[in-house]
Parts: C-alpha cells; sequence; structure tokens
C-alpha cells in the first residue's frame, strides 16, 4: 500500500516540507520585526495554593499579536525561534519584561503579590554561553532577589546534551530556583532529578486529565507526589480545569495547582481571588 501512488505521496509530502520551510523563514522574518516593533506582550497565569485557591506563584507566558495574522501560538513560534535562534533576544526581553512586572507587583501590593515569578526557558536559550551572565544582569538591574526567579526547563532542553545541565547549577549557584516543566513526559525523568538540582516539579496535563477516572492517572500522579515529598520539592499539577480535578489532586496531596479553574493567563492576574475558589474535599 506505501508503493502504490508512492511518488504522488513523495510530491505531497516534499511539497509539504518546502511549505513548511517557506513558513518557517517567513515567520522568521515576521518575528524580528515583530520584536523590533513591540508585537510580543507577556500575560500571567496564577499558580494557586489547595485548597483554597490563593494565588502563590504566576508563570509567565509569551503572547505575539501579529498585525495580519492575529494571535500566533507559542506553541508555534517558538519551535521556529529555537531554530533560526531569535529565541536568544526574545528570551532576552521574555526574562527582563517579567521580572519589570513582578518587581512592579511587589511594590504595588505587597503581601498580595505572588512570591515568585517563573520563566520558561528553551534549550538554545539554556545552552548560550551568555545566558546565565544575562539572569543575573536582569536580577541586578531589577533589584529582584534571585530567590523569587523559578526558571523553567523541561526535561529535553536539559537532556540535550550541551552545557545545559552546567547552565542549571549556575543558576542554582545564583540562587534561581528550578522548575522541571511537563515532567513526566520525556525520556528519563526520575533519573533526571538525581542530575540536576531542581526545585519544582510540574506534573504535566496529561496526567491530571482523567484523574478523576481512577485509573493509571491516578496512580502516577500519587507516585509523583511521594518523589515530589521525599525529595522535598515543590509539585505543581499542572492544567487543572475542573473543580473534581482540583479536589482529586488536594486528595492526593498536591498543594500547587495551575490551570484554567484557578486563571487563565491574562496581563494582569488578580491576585486576592481565592476564597470561593475553595474546592471541596472528600
Ligand atoms: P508550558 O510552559 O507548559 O505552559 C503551560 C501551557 O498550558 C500554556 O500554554 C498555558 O496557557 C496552558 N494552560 C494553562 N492552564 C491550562 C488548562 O487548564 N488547560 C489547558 N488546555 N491549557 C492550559 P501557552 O501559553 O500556549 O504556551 C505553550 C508552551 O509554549 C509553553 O508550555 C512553553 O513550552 C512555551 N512557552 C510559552 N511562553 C514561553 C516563553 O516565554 N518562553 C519560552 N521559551 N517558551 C514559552
Ligand atoms: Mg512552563
Ligand atoms: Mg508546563
Ligand atoms: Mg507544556
Amino acid at each position: 500500500a506505501a508503493k502504490e501512488g508512492g511518488s504522488r505521496q513523495h510530491r505531497r509530502f516534499t511539497a509539504d516540507l518546502d511549505d513548511r520551510a517557506g513558513e518557517a523563514a517567513r515567520l522568521g522574518v515576521e518575528m524580528r520585526m515583530g520584536l523590533d516593533t513591540g508585537q510580543f506582550r507577556m500575560v500571567y497565569q496564577p499558580i494557586v495554593a489547595l485548597p483554597h485557591g490563593r494565588t502563590k506563584y504566576v508563570e509567565s507566558l509569551v503572547r505575539w499579536q501579529h498585525p495580519e495574522r492575529g494571535f500566533i501560538s507559542p506553541a508555534d513560534f517558538i519551535p521556529v525561534a529555537e531554530q533560526n535562534g531569535l529565541i536568544v533576544e526574545l528570551g532576552e526581553w521574555i526574562l527582563r519584561t517579567a521580572c519589570d512586572q513582578f518587581v512592579v507587583w511587589r511594590d504595588r501590593h505587597g503581601a498580595d503579590a505572588p512570591q515568585q515569578i517563573s520563566v520558561n526557558v528553551s534549550a538554545r536559550q539554556l545552552n548560550e554561553p551568555g545566558f546565565v551572565a544575562v539572569v543575573a544582569d536582569v536580577l541586578a538591574c531589577t533589584g529582584m532577589d534571585a530567590g523569587h526567579l523559578i526558571i523553567e526547563v523541561t526535561e529535553t532542553a536539559v537532556f540535550g546534551g550541551g552545557t545545559a545541565v552546567q547552565a542549571v547549577n549556575d543558576l542554582k549557584d545564583l540562587g534561581v530556583r528550578i522548575a522541571l516543566d511537563d515532567f513526566g513526559t520525556g525520556h528519563s525523568s526520575l533519573g533526571l532529578l538525581q542530575t540536576v538540582p531542581v526545585d519544582v516539579l510540574k506534573v504535566d496535563k496529561s496526567f491530571v486529565d482523567n484523574l478523576t477516572m481512577a485509573g493509571r492517572h491516578a496512580v502516577i500522579a500519587t507516585a509523583l507526589i511521594q518523589v515530589s515529598n521525599g525529595l522535598g520539592l515543590d509539585a505543581v499539577a499542572e492544567g487543572v480545569e475542573t473543580a473534581e480535578q482540583a479536589a482529586e489532586l488536594y486528595r492526593l496531596g498536591y498543594l500547587l495547582a495551575q490551570g484554567y479553574h484557578f486563571g487563565r493567563p491574562v496581563a494582569e492576574p488578580d491576585f486576592r481571588v481565592s476564597e470561593d475558589l475553595a474546592v471541596p474535599v472528600r
């Protein structure tokens, strides 16, 4: 079956690749322009304490509002920026913008402001020789306490080889906290905890989905909270969309959660939302 009409399939496949390569090239040019003309924005999503839902941390997430194409998802443009290297400049802008915003909130809201802010960092950034120095510079410029910054890395970024593990250790030496993002979706999740100094485990949404259906998801989610507690890490359950999931997570021992149920990523989150979000605990 694979052979039948193979050349036609092949043509379609290469045309597809050309399309994608061309699209990536166009996106790259437009991204350069977007950086220069301020088309990127940051939004912030609360990471809340269970069960009451009060904001503890915020995660910063980048947005691209393209003048003609409209909203473009970071899931689409971050990989392109990784490929063409623009992630280095974009990433530095992201880091500075997020930290500036955090300091403003701390000045304005005091104890109501989030305690820490997390910034996502991709493999290419982590392997960039000057990256740790940029982080140190941003902390110095903003006057922000290193312990208030969480750098989110993925297993794949850390395991991609290069100098990523060294960079993570250097960040730790600065006093920055390290979160492992999308935990459980990579290749060697648990092994990584032995080699990388991690402070926060972000348990991937895939384990939270179907959690209430009683099955493998709940077993794994339980194992992960035990590992996390045993190692003295903060565990954050990602992608919590319902009150039922929040209640179940709390029952399993999760004390931190993030997801649409508590708040979507927005420019100015309401940090004081809470008590009415309290989840019923069985
Ligand atoms: P991530 O770091 O795992 O971020 C969580 C993603 O899940 C975000 O998507 C967030 O909006 C979404 N999310 C949060 N709660 C829920 C929920 O309850 N349900 C569902 N369905 N989704 C939820 P977003 O903002 O589109 O970002 C996608 C990915 O793009 C991020 O995944 C991260 O890998 C990357 N990214 C986003 N912002 C940045 C950035 O500033 N720098 C870098 N290097 N990567 C970024
Ligand atoms: Mg993240
Ligand atoms: Mg994540
Ligand atoms: Mg993710």
